[in-house]
């Protein structure tokens, strides 16, 4: 990156001003999504470490990241990487859009916000192949239940309501969603309260999908992790800053 090509993200009051921050960090951060945004603030909590969060995009302020159902809005912008597939002979030629989101939060900011966690299934499987019992479902619980601020129904065996991601249900479903359980019900497939649960265990079911949304905003990765630590002096938050 260029110095002179980045703004720096200082929401009020807290950040250093642009350009007092030091030119040596501990650690160095490239990308604010989902991944980049859990780790730099992992490394940055204990206020031990410096760290320089960079982001190529640019910041999340905006109707079209708050609001859950502006979310299609989104791609084809410049909060979208826009790439590509390559032409697809069963699709007549057509590239199909391969949407990526690049700003704060990046795909936890302009995606469909479902919270959908593995199946056991799936986790053990994982186990089993890679021969380590902490791939497994019973150890994954356990993050799980560390990462969620879940806000429905109790289920401590199963979810977590400490956690920085609040996970919560519409208030109001599509009507369609309510038709499409009904419709899975009369066909003998198991309704159930929760896709995250006891559902997640057992062999198939239907559910209302659950959000990554706030008092009816959308909640980014960037937002849950992130945001709260703005204030910390040993946390730098880049936009507009391309990692070359
Ligand atoms: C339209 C859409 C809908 C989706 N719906 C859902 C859903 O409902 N539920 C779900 O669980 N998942 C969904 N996903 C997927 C989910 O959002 C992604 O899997 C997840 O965000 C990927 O996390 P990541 O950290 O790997 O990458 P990203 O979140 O994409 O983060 C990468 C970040 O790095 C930045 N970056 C890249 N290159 C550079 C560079 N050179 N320099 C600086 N910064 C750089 C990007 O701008 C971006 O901010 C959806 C994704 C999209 C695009």
């Amino acid at each position: 990156m260029t110095p002179d090509t980045h703004d720096q993200y200082a929401p009020e009051s807290s950040l250093n001003p642009r350009g007092e921050f030091g030119d040596v960090f501990d650690f160095i951060v490239c990308g604010s999504g989902s991944s980049g945004s859990v780790v730099a603030a992992r490394l940055a909590e204990d206020g031990t470490a410096s760290v320089l969060l960079l982001e190529a995009g640019g910041d999340d302020a905006a109707e079209t990241v708050s609001n859950p159902a502006q979310w299609p809005l989104n791609l084809g912008t410049s909060r979208d990487w826009g790439f590509v597939g390559q032409p697809a002979p069963g699709l007549n030629g057509r590239r199909l859009p391969l949407s990526m989101g690049k700003g704060l939060g990046g795909g936890s900011s302009i995606n469909v916000l479902v919270w959908a966690r593995g199946h056991k299934g799936d986790w053990d499987h994982f186990a089993a192949e890679a021969g380590d019992d902490a791939w497994g479902y019973q150890s994954i619980l356990g993050y799980y239940r560390r990462i969620e601020n879940w806000q429905g129904a109790p289920d401590p065996a199963r979810r977590g309501v400490g956690g920085p991601a609040y996970v919560a249900q519409p208030q109001v479903p599509q009507p369609v969603a309510e038709a499409m359980l009904r419709a899975a019900s009369t066909i003998g497939i198991p309704v159930y309260d929760s896709p995250n649960g006891e559902m997640m265990e057992g062999p198939g079911g239907a559910s209302i999908a659950e959000l990554r949304i706030r008092d009816g905003k959308r909640e980014s990765v960037f937002g849950s992790y992130v945001r709260p630590l703005l204030s910390q002096p040993n946390l730098t938050v880049l936009t507009d800053a391309l990692v070359t």
